[in-house]
């Protein structure tokens, strides 16, 4: 396979690349919480109910903006501007010009491989089924941990 990724500039990618591009993380689904005074995000361990918190992927992917309405659609542009994109995304990464890391699944071939690096959701986020109050799901530090 080519290395696309590298070869086109995000605007450039054709659907399938762009979803490839996708890590496969699920960081993105996982709730924030934006300080309305100082616009600063607080990322929390809760999931968007659609999240597979095994897989990390989007269990009704097709239809999900209609069951989640506020649900992002991530475009090339938006991969330029959003401030609470994971530092790992490959998105965010591509957005910045900056390489994917060694265990992105385009490098890899293998889907698991960004679970074994320990950069997704699984083993340690909750879904917000099971939650009542997100702010005691406020991380410390690190925006995954
Ligand atoms: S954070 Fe980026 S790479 Fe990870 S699942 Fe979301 S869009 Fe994909």
């Amino acid at each position: 396979m080519s290395r696309f990724w590298e070869d086109k500039p995000l605007e450039a990618l054709d659907r399938a690349e762009w979803e490839a591009l996708c890590d496969g993380c699920g960081l993105c689904c996982l709730h924030k919480l934006e300080d309305a005074d100082s616009g600063d995000f607080f990322p929390t361990n809760v999931a968007c109910k659609l999240l597979d918190l095994h897989s990390g992927q989007c269990s009704n992917y097709r239809h999900r903006r209609a069951l989640v309405p506020d649900c992002l659609r991530l475009t090339p542009k938006l991969a330029h501007s959003i401030q609470w994109l994971p530092e790992s995304c490959a998105y965010r990464l591509r957005a910045d010009g900056k390489p994917l890391p060694d265990w992105h699944p385009l490098i890899t071939g293998d889907p698991e491989s960004v679970h074994r690096a320990g950069i997704s959701v699984r083993g340690w986020t909750v879904s917000e089924t099971a939650v009542d109050d997100l702010e005691m799901h406020i991380l410390d530090g690190d925006a995954r941990r």
